[in-house]
């Protein structure tokens, strides 16, 4: 297993957020993460990358243990739904951000900008500044900062939330075939049944800081383990 969670939970005060989670993420898995408001998604997520330390438990990337590191060392990069482009920076500057952070030399930096470009359609954006740029094409910068960095895993919080029906649709398809392209397990947070099913392989429903059921998106579906999953995926958003 490629992304592994080992029983983690986290207390924020006398609040259990999430409790006894446990999830196995394959290399080239699409996952998402579904489940209500509030029921632990995004803190789940943020643990992964390290934004938070988890009260107990582990996460183990390509079979090391990473829970002690800082997010910077962990190769995980992490996408959100308002996904913040320095405005006064163009596509490429803000590709380039980080890069720098990671003090990569600039050679490499411009042909790790331009490998971007080409996965993402954004060649000819490269000048752009954000506000001369779609709300689509927004999304794929804020997607492109995050592969920039050839992450092992990349995490994905609601990132199409702000977008209009339609540009969902299209945006969906095209976040799945990136994740095919680079053969990396895309972690992705939502709390619409329709997404999870048209994108993902496998599903984890959460429910009240736990996983009620994790499994192929078509048992999920088709055998919902528990009442509430009945109830979630069947409700149209
Ligand atoms: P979701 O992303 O599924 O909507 P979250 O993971 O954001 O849910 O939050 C889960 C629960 O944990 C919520 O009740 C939220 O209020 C609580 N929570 C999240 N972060 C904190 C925090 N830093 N301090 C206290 N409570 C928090
Ligand atoms: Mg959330």
């Amino acid at each position: 297993m490629y992304l592994q969670i080992k029983d983690v939970s986290k207390t924020f005060g006398t609040f259990t957020a999430l409790s006894g989670v446990d999830l196995s993420i394959e290399k080239n898995e699409f996952v998402s993460l579904l489940g209500p408001s509030g029921s632990g998604k995004s803190t789940l997520l943020r643990l992964i990358a390290g934004l938070e330390q988890p009260t107990t438990g582990q996460v183990l990337i390509d079979g090391q243990d990473v829970t002690a590191l800082p997010p910077y060392q962990r190769g995980i990069a992490m996408v959100f739904q308002d996904f913040l482009l320095f405005p006064h920076m163009t596509v490429r500057e803000n590709l380039l951000f980080p890069l720098r952070m990671l003090r990569m030399n600039r050679d490499d930096a411009e042909e790790r900008i331009d490998w971007c470009c080409r996965i993402l359609s954004l060649t000819a954006l490269k000048d752009r500044f954000p506000n001369q740029l779609s709300g689509g094409q927004q999304q794929r910068v804020a997607l492109g900062r995050g592969l920039v960095c050839r992450p092992k895993v990349l995490l994905l919080d609601e990132p199409l939330a702000n977008l209009d029906r339609e540009l969902r649709r299209d945006m969906e398809i095209e976040i799945r075939s990136y994740q095919i392209q680079l053969g990396i397990p895309f972690v992705y947070v939502t709390h619409n049944q329709e997404e999870a099913l048209s994108m993902s392989d496998k599903i984890a429903v959460v429910n009240k800081g736990g996983i009620e059921d994790f499994a192929e998106k078509s048992a999920v579906y088709d055998r919902p383990k528990t009442r509430f999953i009945a109830q979630f995926v069947g409700r149209s958003n």
